[in-house]
């Protein structure tokens, strides 16, 4: 038998109202935000993430899922910024747009270790903005991440919140690290000996107890940050206690990854475990010209959906609260019969289903149950013989005999449904 490769996942059709519910809700606040939907391919050229992630990031040393076509070599993508800077330069979006501002929501693919809210497969719901070092945008993103947890229903969540600085900034951090560590190599872990070699920011959130104690000791706060960089972060404060958005200043949130300039923020949920980001993002004022393009700022975050769904307290509406009409045929005659009026009423925009297993009338009317059929129509022999259908109500249990108009009519009643196009139709039930 096949399973699953280990770290994906069945979504059944039980959990997909869930799945559209979360969707819904993003596709509604975005655009109430002013972001365009943007979808990009699944599959990438490696190198693109080799160059934004960074080579020695964890996600290109260990998690990419690579395969080769002759002389390229092919990436599932494992995050969205790369793809969307890409897009905006490969399609000249800075020419036709100016501000970009877009969202994304699709699988993305990292080899990982297997573990709760730790998958190969998962996805992202994200947004960028490509085209202004506004400071205000970033009040923007974090209040749009802060709008999107709130109609996900998701509360005690924690906004982290640093700023690494421009390019300079950052490098002087990793100056600070480094002459902080070098004589203190001993107390950190084997990670974080590797990671001083080429990855120095990331010793900063190490989970390991000896490492943060030493890390400590480093008092980083902002003594990296240049003026601008100081005041751009001072707004962004202001900005949000404008908003009344509570954060928490963490020195030490860096994030993993190479392209990450200036404000950082994770955002958190205890109830998640060990994995317990729900999200992150920041800005990459650097990453559009790293990849060829014009010299761009940009900001932008992602929510993992599998985590949000952990921690979601949302009831999700019934999209199935469509009001099912079953047929019931008993002989060949009448199933023909009753073939052409389901094909007759679903054009009138009714949602019908039939019978396909071949059961009795108590079997059917049993499946018809369990179904919440709201109506059920029974063809057989005696209905057959005098021209009529039997409609039978599943909330009251009354029956009559009708010709097809009665029917229509009185299912047009019972459903409170006017005739219209199946499209239309099927719209106004699923709304
Ligand atoms: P990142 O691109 O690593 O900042 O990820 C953004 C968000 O995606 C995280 O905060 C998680 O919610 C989610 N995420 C990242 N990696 C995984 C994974 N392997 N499995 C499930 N969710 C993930």
């Amino acid at each position: 038998m096949f399973k699953r490769i280990p770290g994906t996942k069945d979504i059944l059709p039980e959990e997909v109202s869930r799945w559209q519910q979360i969707e819904r809700i993003a596709h509604r606040i975005f655009t109430i935000y002013n972001y365009q939907e943007i979808r990009f391919p699944i599959l990438e050229e490696a190198s693109l993430f080799n160059r934004s992630l960074g080579n020695y990031s964890e996600v290109v040393q260990k998690q990419m899922f690579l395969t080769r076509s002759g002389k390229d070599i092919y990436a599932l993508r494992p995050e969205g910024t790369a793809s969307v800077a890409r897009a905006y330069i490969e399609n000249n979006l800075d020419k036709i747009k100016g501000l970009l501002k877009v969202y994304y929501i699709g699988p993305m693919f990292r080899l990982e270790r297997p573990q709760k809210g730790r998958l190969r497969q998962f996805h992202h719901i994200g947004c960028e903005v490509i085209g202004s070092q506004d400071s205000s945008l970033d009040a923007e993103i974090i209040s749009l991440a802060d709008a999107l947890l709130n109609s996900f229903s998701i509360n005690d969540y924690q906004i982290h919140l640093n700023s690494l600085g421009c390019k300079k900034d950052k490098h002087l951090l990793a100056q600070i690290i480094q002459n902080g560590l070098k004589d203190k190599l001993d107390r950190l872990c084997a990670d974080c000996k590797r990671r001083f070699k080429v990855n120095i920011l990331r010793i900063l959130d190490c989970k390991n107890k000896d490492c943060q104690e030493t890390i400590k000791q480093l008092e980083i706060q902002d003594k990296h940050l240049c003026l601008g960089c100081k005041t751009d972060f001072e707004e962004l404060k202001e900005n949000l206690r404008l908003l009344k958005i509570d954060y928490q200043i963490n020195p030490y949130l860096v994030r993993g990854l190479d392209y990450y300039t200036g404000m950082v923020f994770e955002i958190t949920h205890k109830r998640l475990g060990s994995q317990d980001a729900l999200g992150a993002g920041g800005r990459y004022d650097n990453l559009i010209e790293e990849l060829g393009g014009h010299s761009t700022p940009a900001v932008g975050f992602a929510f993992g959906v599998e985590r949000l769904l952990l921690v979601s307290n949302f009831i999700p509406y019934n999209l199935e609260s469509k009001k099912l009409i079953y047929i019931i045929t008993l002989d060949k005659e009448a199933k023909k019969l009753g073939l052409e009026l389901m094909n007759n009423l679903r054009k009138k925009g009714f949602c019908v289903d039939t019978d396909y297993e071949g059961k009795t009338l108590k079997g059917a009317m049993r499946k018809a149950n369990d179904l919440k059929a709201s109506f059920v129509i029974i063809i057989g022999e005696d209905e057959l013989k005098k021209g009529v259908f039997t409609l039978r109500d599943m909330l009251s249990g009354g029956q009559k005999q009708l010709n097809k108009e009665q029917l229509i009519q009185e299912l047009n009643l019972g459903i409170g449904l006017k005739q219209q196009s199946a499209k239309n139709a099927t719209y106004s039930y699923l709304r």
